[in-house]
């Protein structure tokens, strides 16, 4: 008889899709997902990236695989999902991840830079619940989690189309929640904080902005990717079957500050 956390918690026999699993937080939720006993398929645009990924998932005794495709392209985004969800036959998870920042002032953010991030953090979000949704409807279950950010409270300072991304990616969820959970599909989202990642290489690296940052975290540290671990296993699994609509701030506490 499984233990009540293998019950709650496990995630053996289910398949998962991390976006943006070849570095920083994607790939240390795709770990997490691996070492909860899912299967997981890794995605960027870089092959060579995700080679090591995979082995790292595959020592976990999972399977694993990569799947590279730009969430920047809806057909690239459509044939990412119809390949995750023809490896094992099914999708059972998918945590859109991979997103993008472009820093300048909002008077100066250019067309290129409004829709390089619009497209990759919202339209190819979009597209994947869209086309994995199709799938988990006709199986009756499914979790989808999308990554949002504080900024889907918050507006920021100088990254207006990431904002309005993040933003979105918070309706979004609540959204498809109104029209999915009905037929057993979870859809929540994860607003990390401060996390010290490639995306946030600025703002560490600007003394100022960093310590003003630092000043308002009331954990007064700077998160790091493994502090996702608990809450992607919680969304991922049956422990949280009741909770759909909700994006969840794993944040060290900015938010109630
Ligand atoms: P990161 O270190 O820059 O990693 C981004 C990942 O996404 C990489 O694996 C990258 O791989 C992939 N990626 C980028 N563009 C892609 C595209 N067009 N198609 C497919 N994959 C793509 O970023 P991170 O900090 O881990 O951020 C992950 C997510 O968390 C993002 O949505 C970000 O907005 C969100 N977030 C981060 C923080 C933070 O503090 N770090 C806070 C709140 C929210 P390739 O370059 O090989 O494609």
């Amino acid at each position: 008889m499984p233990s009540f956390l293998e019950q709650k918690f496990g995630l053996r026999g289910k398949v998962a899709l991390v976006t943006g699993s070849s570095q920083g937080l994607g790939k240390a939720m795709a770990r997490a997902l691996a070492q909860a006993g899912a299967d997981v398929i890794v995605n960027g645009r870089d092959p060579a990236k995700l080679a090591p990924v995979v082995a790292e998932l595959s020592a976990l005794g999972v399977k694993a695989t990569a799947i590279a495709a730009d969430l920047g392209q809806r057909a690239d985004v459509q044939r990412l999902i119809d390949q995750a969800i023809a490896w094992q036959g099914h999708l059972d998870i998918l945590v859109n991840n991979a997103g993008i920042i472009r820093r300048t002032p909002a008077a100066d953010h250019t067309d290129a830079d409004w829709d390089a991030v619009i497209d990759v953090n919202l339209n190819g979000v979009f597209t994947a619940c869209r086309a994995a949704g199709q799938h988990m409807i006709a199986r009756g279950s499914g979790k989808i989690i999308n990554i949002a950010s504080l900024l889907t409270f918050f507006g920021g300072i100088t990254v207006p189309g990431y904002a309005a991304s993040k933003g979105a990616v918070g309706q979004l969820t609540k959204a498809l929640s109104n029209e999915w959970a009905s037929k057993g599909i979870n859809v929540n989202a994860i607003a990390p904080g401060y996390m010290r990642t490639d995306n946030t290489a600025a703002l560490q690296a600007d003394a100022v902005r960093s310590k003003e940052i630092l000043s308002r975290i009331p954990a007064a540290r700077w998160g790091e990717p493994a502090d996702l671990e608990g809450a992607i296993v919680f969304l991922a699994s049956a422990a949280s079957d009741y909770l759909s609509g909700h994006v969840m701030a794993v944040d060290g506490g900015w938010c109630g500050r």
